[in-house]
């Protein structure tokens, strides 16, 4: 059964029945359109055997989808006047769990192993833009046995999670993203296909988690603190920038980024992933043989 909730007037319709109040600081802006439903779902490949993870059913529409074209929907919603609204909307579907609990709080493994037989599953949902980053981040950085990530979020935040080494979007979140996955842009989603409207534009991004690390780095922390130095201070040549880090000394630095082949007056922002690991890995070495 396919009964859509995705209008304007089926969503009020629900909204008013149960008298429900709209939260911003939870992000509460609700997909309207049939369009963007069906491409988020085709986004996701979702298929009888997938096991699936949304966060934020909101009053389950997308839901409603993913469930019709999938194995088994676990759905994790915080705002607990969300919960028996769910309860009426999804009533007709036998595999779908909802889970009233905070996902930045939540030990999602174990829901996982509960609910989906310890995955491996897809993160599919229109993301509250409030914790977007560290959700996402959640998923990729504890190990959780995730496949595809595929979810709307601010344009300007797709932007980036999807940029290329020298483009003006690339930074910290480009690295730590494409570190784990290979990105793809779904879809552009204006502001008035959301009720109530947000102030932002959105885009669905599919994040393909790879299942071989495709980049070698022999110190993962010491990686990622390479990176944040790099782009830190946008204006500093990459010898002042990683010097700032305070672990080796700038005749140390200028050493490591020549044994890597790197230019010490580049910037962070051209530097590829490949050599963003070379990079630490040589800092790694330098480090052991002090
Ligand atoms: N999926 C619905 C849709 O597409 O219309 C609603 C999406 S709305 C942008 C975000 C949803 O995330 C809301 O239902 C909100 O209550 C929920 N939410 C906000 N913070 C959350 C958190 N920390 N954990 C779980 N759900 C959260």
């Amino acid at each position: 059964m396919d009964k859509r909730l995705s209008s304007h007037k089926a969503t009020m319709e629900v909204v008013n029945k149960h008298g429900f109040r709209f939260s911003k600081s939870l992000g509460q802006n609700f997909l309207i359109d049939d369009n963007i439903i069906d491409k988020i779902v085709e986004g996701a490949n979702a298929g009888k055997n997938d096991k699936i993870i949304e966060v934020g059913p909101g009053i389950g529409t997308l839901t409603r989808a993913l469930a019709s074209k999938s194995e088994k929907v676990l759905v994790v919603e915080i705002d607990k006047s969300l919960i028996p609204i769910l309860e009426d909307t999804l009533s007709d579907f036998d595999n779908i769990k909802v889970v009233n609990e905070d996902i930045i709080k939540a030990d999602v493994k174990t829901l996982i192993d509960q609910n989906l037989d310890g995955g491996p599953v897809k993160l599919v949902a229109n993301l509250p833009y409030y914790i977007t980053t560290p959700i996402i981040m959640r998923f990729l950085e504890e190990s959780i046995n995730v496949s595809d990530i595929v979810v709307m979020v601010q344009k300007e935040v797709a932007e980036r999670m999807n940029a290329k080494p020298g483009k003006k979007d690339f930074g910290a979140l480009s690295v730590a993203v494409q570190y784990y996955c290979d990105t793809e842009i779904v879809a552009k989603v204006p502001r008035h296909l959301f009720v109530p409207q947000p102030n932002v534009d959105s885009i669905v991004i599919a994040l393909r988690v790879r299942p071989e690390k495709k980049y070698k780095v022999d110190n993962e922390e010491l990686f990622f603190k390479a990176v944040k130095a790099a782009f830190g201070q946008r204006r500093k040549t990459l010898l002042n920038s990683l010097t700032s880090m305070g672990i080796l000394d700038k005749s140390k630095i200028s050493e490591v980024l020549l044994e890597s082949n790197i230019d010490e007056k580049r910037r962070g922002e051209t530097l590829s992933l490949e050599e963003f690991a070379s990079l630490a890995n040589n800092i790694n070495k330098k480090l052991e043989g002090e």
